[in-house]
């Protein structure tokens, strides 16, 4: 079996679009989506309409919770928040219903395979440190042991994190040990934030026991135009290009 990992499209169709094209040339039997469909960009309902049409494996990310109103946005910065009063406006009533009704992670999706938003003891915690990881694989060993692949976004960094303590960025192809745990970040279709602004993704293919890690260009001047006409924060078109 061979699964599309995609996580923080962050409501960038442009960006979701050239993913999703991708996705139909290969050979891919399911997607797993790690949270974060909306914020930041300006097409909320294209890119929440697509990724149900697509996949109902998912779980919900901290700008989904946001933006449904299950949390306050006091811990959002300026333009975060802004983001998500502006996408609150622009949500049907339909799509709002589907952000408020998003599944909480870790959760567990056979194979030994488990997806969570930032991290499984927490999905709104950060992985950027190694002790933060050591206790989220302590976390799977006691509470999900059956986990081979624990997968996880909101950083917007590709990673792999091998439980010995071995960290690798962005490799193309990664051939992962049968006897150990991982922590992996395919990274964000909608907004990188690793220096590159291709969007970023990846695919774990049960057989091989590996993962691919991809690239995909898109035309980000449309979406940074949009987010111009659109009111949102200039940032947030700027910090596209950047990858930043
Ligand atoms: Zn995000």
């Amino acid at each position: 079996m061979r699964y599309a990992v995609l996580s923080d499209v962050h409501a960038n169709r442009e960006a979701f679009a050239a993913v999703l094209e991708k996705i139909s040339e290969l050979d891919i039997d399911k997607v797993l989506y790690l949270g974060d469909i909306v914020g930041y960009n300006p097409d909320p309902n294209f890119c929440i309409e697509r990724l149900f049409s697509l996949t109902s494996v998912m779980v919900r990310g901290n700008h989904d919770k946001a933006v449904a109103g299950l949390i306050s946005t006091e811990y959002f910065n300026d333009v975060a928040e802004a983001a998500v009063r502006w996408t609150r406006r622009q949500l049907t009533a339909g799509n709002l219903t589907r952000m408020r009704n998003l599944k909480v992670g870790p959760l567990e999706v056979g194979n030994g395979l488990v997806i969570c938003h930032g991290a499984p003891r927490d999905e709104d915690e950060y992985i950027f440190q190694r002790t933060v990881a050591r206790e989220n694989f302590d976390f799977l060993a006691e509470h999900l042991p059956g986990t081979k692949v624990c997968f996880f976004g909101h950083t917007h960094v590709p990673m792999i994190i091998d439980e010995e303590g071995g960290v690798v960025l962005a490799v193309e192809e990664f051939r992962l040990e049968a006897d150990r745990r991982y922590l992996i970040n395919p990274g964000s279709v909608g907004q990188p934030r690793d220096g590159c602004s291709g969007a970023s993704w990846g695919i774990y293919d049960d057989r091989e026991h590996s993962f691919r890690h991809i690239r995909v260009s898109y035309p980000l001047a449309e979406t940074q135009r949009k987010i111009m006409a659109a009111g949102l924060p200039d940032f947030l078109a700027a910090r596209l290009f950047a990858g930043r």
